[in-house]
């Protein structure tokens, strides 16, 4: 294990992130379990990618098919990524009909930006303050623990506006966040630079996934519309039925997008992301950019990523993700109650969690304890990871076949681990 550490180290770089204080070398996985190089198994709590489970069979038949009859760049006629727009986009509401497949969240998040400016004629960007959508030199400026310190002067164009925290600060209806989001776009037309778009994740799963009523974002939403930009969701980590009681979470918030990008579950590891947007929109972006990418929407990919679609619809994976969520939920409120130090439960499908505080007065963050928590139960072969903005709150996401049995081998080891590690607060 230390020799790859200091191999990644001296082949990739420095600051190239791994997990845990003892990282994992997994070597294979097969539905929502992993096995290190000694054998040992872990149950996967955390992969969105692997998304209908790891090594999904249909999946890696339908890769395999496709790459021993053809693969080559997108300028050919091909019917692979047709057949699959047509099912993707059959997913979405109108005027959701039109997409453009690429190879990263990245890289679908760039196009949405600028698809932004070219129909609003303006540059201004807001995003939420403790969230990630991206590493282009543009898209890398959405987030703002990681903007560059080389960013091509590009810093000017963005404006984060607070992330919802339901724990912390009330929004029951979303008023609050449209206020700020306005705030935002009045400070960037006044500056002369102009709004042209609001990104946001639906579910603001990398900001502690906040407890929202249905129809939370439609205020920020109308805010967004009667400035003339465009709103964007970035579904990277909320799509494909994670949030169980719709397909997309933008639906769930009750609102329609005017571009949708995803990425990460979309081809279960296989790298494929992309958007979907009107075909107005479409159509304006297409004639102010010449936009090619050589590899997104490969037969390869399209293939991968059919296989996604059809086993999240056969196997019913959605309305699995709702019940687990539930499940998960009342199982966590049942260890809320043992221990003082979990000071809030959230869930929204197959994601889940609970903030851990020191006081449930103060609500101060016990960001060591959950730190604590996490490497317990790597130790103990549980795979999770902590997130949100103290980074005390465990991010519970696992694939979407996870199961009743594996919520409860969880849920017990999970019992052990803060029970012990709560006698040393
Ligand atoms: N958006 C969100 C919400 C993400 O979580 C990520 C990746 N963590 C991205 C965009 C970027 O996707 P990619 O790494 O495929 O470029």
């Amino acid at each position: 294990m230390n020799d790859l550490v200091a191999r990644r180290r001296a082949l990739l770089g420095p600051n190239v992130s791994t997990f845990y204080d003892e990282p994992v070398h997994v070597v294979r996985g097969e539905g929502v379990w992993l096995w290190d190089n000694d054998g040992r198994k872990y149950l996967d709590c955390y992969n969105n990618v692997p998304h209908v489970g790891h090594c999904n069979p249909r999946v890696v038949e339908a890769i395999c098919r496709q790459a021993a009859t053809l693969n080559t760049h997108t300028r050919y006629l091909h019917e692979g990524i047709l057949d699959y727009v047509e099912r993707l986009t059959a997913t979405y509401d109108d005027p959701l009909k039109t997409a453009i497949l690429t190879c990263t969240g990245s890289e679908a998040n760039d196009i949405a930006l600028r698809m932004a400016e070219a129909m609003t004629g303006k540059r201004g960007i807001i995003a939420t303050d403790a969230t990630y959508h991206g590493n282009t030199t543009l898209v890398s400026h959405l987030s703002k623990s990681n903007v560059p310190e080389v960013g091509f002067g590009l810093g000017q164009y963005f404006r984060h506006v607070e992330a919802p925290d339901s724990y912390r600060i009330p929004d029951p209806d979303g008023q609050r966040f449209a206020e700020k989001v306005q705030e935002a776009i009045d400070d960037l037309e006044r500056s002369g630079i102009g709004f042209a778009a609001l990104v946001v994740c639906p579910l603001f799963l990398n900001e502690g996934f906040p407890a929202q009523a249905q129809g939370w974002l439609k205020p920020a939403a109308e805010a967004v519309k009667r400035a003339g930009g465009l709103l964007i969701c970035d579904e990277v980590q909320s799509g494909f039925g994670r949030c169980g009681t719709h397909f997309w979470a933008h639906q769930k918030q009750g609102v329609t997008p005017d571009v949708v990008t995803m990425g990460k579950p979309m081809g279960n590891g296989h790298p494929v992301a992309g958007l979907v947007t009107s075909a107005e929109i479409m159509a304006r972006f297409r004639k102010s950019f010449r936009y090619f990418n050589t590899f997104g929407g490969n037969p390869v990919s399209c293939a991968a990523a059919m296989a996604v679609l059809e086993e999240l619809q056969e196997k019913k994976l959605q309305a699995h993700a709702e019940k687990m969520g539930l499940l998960a939920h009342q199982r966590l409120t049942e260890l809320a109650g043992k221990y003082p130090v979990i000071g809030d439960v959230r869930q929204s499908g197959m994601v889940f969690g609970a903030e851990f505080v020191l006081d449930r007065d103060s609500k101060e963050p016990a960001v060591a304890f959950a730190d604590r928590v996490v490497n317990q139960m790597r130790q103990r072969g549980i795979i999770l990871s902590k997130l949100g903005r103290y980074k005390n709150t465990l991010k519970i996401r696992p694939p979407m076949p996870f199961a009743e049995e594996h919520l409860d081998l969880l849920m017990t080891t999970l019992d052990e681990v803060i029970g012990e590690a709560a006698v040393s607060i």
